[in-house]
């Protein structure tokens, strides 16, 4: 038994308070174990256990790492079967999802194995007889904080940046996917990761989470989350200076122009927005269509909408499970009624299942919002959810452009067009870290990250593992230095 213990320092440690909070099933309510709450002192430990492993982590050759790295993907591959298991009873992830996510989470210690070597000194020709470089190095300690969606790839896309860089690791994994927290840690135990260089403790953002933002002891934190907690995670963390990588929310602009291909585009819009129950970030958060698509448009997205199949996430069948809390149900069903109230029209869904089994889980039925306005709030903030956003049709590119950058948020923005040159126009102005001409998914090795209130820094490629790391100039005399005069 580990799920009422903390990992630290290599070894399963009990809690120093007996206090605990549940994960629950989110597909029936059901309460699926109690976990162990970290308070000030379980932190200290386990922030103390990293300081402790950072020289010996730090100083070893590179390729040690990397081999470190892909035998964590080994032992995740080994045990795929658990993860996909707990990924379906702990999220609520669909079956054929499930199945997808412990391989990508082996690919990030896979892809950081590789990129990881890549992080060589750079030679600076400054004067004779001064030898000059740029040497890169690990911060130190850094705090991981991360989401609960697609938790465990969360959780391995960051320890795996910050692990191959030569930094050791405390983790907090989402509280209700705590469970996952627990399981990575029982794969880094399997794969042999020297005591104390991850260490994995549990509780909530507003207590643990924030704790870690505070502590002396972390060097730099890396963070996916809501922008709201990121303001709070930099405001605690400005205490001591402490480096920051943060990957934010997004309200992404989808602008399909007038020549595009609904009869293609539609179907998949429909489709990725009920993808995890529409909770990722990359996600199309307002559709602008051009007004002479605009009807077939709205139509055409109701109709692939009710394609949706809702159902329990173990069955083949569905397509949609259930949210993964019952606060962020409790959220989307608050932001359809807002969207009702600010005068939106809803066309489809935002009910709760009524029939069992599915009236006991955090169900939502997949919802359509249509002739949304701009200063709506359904049109400003992050749903987070399975809720179409169909702004005002657009008549004019130069209109779209400025309705798209009209955010304080800067995820990703996509052009929707049948013309990629014409696409191509739009790349230079749109205000996102990502943006995409027909496309929806970056592919391995691209930096993710935001503009604005989406983020600082990258995840993801070698810009992503440059954010564990810090610049050392060097500077060594090997002989008489004459300056010019
Ligand atoms: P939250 O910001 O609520 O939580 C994220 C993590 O921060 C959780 O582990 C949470 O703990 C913790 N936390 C909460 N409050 C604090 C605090 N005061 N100090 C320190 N830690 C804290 O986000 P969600 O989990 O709800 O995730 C959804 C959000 O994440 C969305 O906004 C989404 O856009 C964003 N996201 C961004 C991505 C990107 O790449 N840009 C990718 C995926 C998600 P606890 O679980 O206990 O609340």
């Amino acid at each position: 038994m580990t799920d009422n213990k903390f990992w630290i320092g290599g070894k399963w440690v009990s809690p120093s308070s007996g206090k605990t909070f549940p994960t629950f099933n989110p597909a029936t309510g059901e309460v699926l174990a109690q976990l162990p709450l970290a308070s000030q002192e379980d932190v200290d430990l386990a922030v103390a256990a990293a300081r402790k492993a950072f020289p010996a982590w730090s100083q070893k050759m590179q390729v040690e790492r990397s081999q470190m790295m892909m035998k964590i993907a080994a032992v995740i591959r080994k045990r795929a079967a658990e993860v996909t298991r707990l990924e379906i009873t702990e999220h609520g992830s669909v079956l054929e999802q499930a199945n997808h996510i412990p391989m990508g989470a082996a690919g990030e210690y896979e892809t950081s194995a590789v990129i990881s070597r890549s992080l060589i000194d750079d030679f600076v020709p400054s004067m004779p007889n001064l030898l000059t470089y740029i040497k890169r190095e690990p911060i130190g300690v850094a705090g991981i904080i991360t989401p609960w969606n697609h938790a465990i790839m969360m959780m391995a896309v960051k320890t795996a940046q910050a692990l191959s860089a030569g930094n050791t690791v405390v983790l907090k994994p989402p509280s209700v996917n705590s469970l996952m927290g627990l399981k990575l840690a029982e794969i880094f135990e399997e794969a042999e990761l020297p005591p104390g260089v991850a260490n994995v403790i549990t509780g909530p953002g507003a207590s643990t989470g924030n704790i870690m933002a505070n502590h002396p002891g972390i060097d730099v934190i890396g963070f996916t989350g809501s922008s709201a907690t990121g303001k709070e995670i930099m405001a605690a963390a400005s205490k001591t200076l402490k480096r920051l990588t943060m990957e934010l929310g997004g309200k992404n602009p989808f602008i399909i122009l007038k020549d595009a291909n609904l009869e293609e585009i539609v179907p998949q819009f429909a489709r990725q927005k009920c993808d995890n129950v529409g909770q990722h970030c990359s996600g199309a958060g307002r559709y602008y269509v051009h007004k002479d698509l605009y009807d077939r448009f709205v139509n055409m997205y109701v109709s692939e909408m009710k394609k949706i199949v809702v159902g329990d996430p173990a069955d083949k069948k569905t397509m949609m499970g259930p949210m993964a809390s019952q606060e962020n149900r409790d959220r989307i069903e608050e932001y359809i009624k807002l969207g009702i109230k600010e005068g939106a029209r809803l066309l489809l869904g935002g009910e709760r299942p009524t029939a069992p089994p599915l009236n006991k889980g955090w169900f939502i039925m997949p919802a359509v919002l249509a002739d949304v306005k701009q200063n709506m709030r359904v049109a400003r903030e992050e749903i987070f959810g399975p809720v179409a956003v169909i702004m005002e049709p657009f008549t004019s590119e130069e209109e779209v452009i400025e309705l798209a950058n009209d955010n304080s948020y800067g995820l990703v923005a996509s052009v929707w067009t049948n013309d990629v040159a014409r696409g191509m126009t739009f790349i230079n102005r749109l205000h996102a870290g990502t943006v995409q001409v027909n496309n929806s998914m970056l592919g391995p090795g691209m930096p993710w990250g935001g503009f604005k209130e989406s983020g600082i820094g990258k995840e993801s490629g070698l810009e992503g593992t440059r954010c564990y790391t810090q610049l050392k100039a060097v500077a060594i005399k090997y002989g008489e230095i004459k300056f010019p005069r």
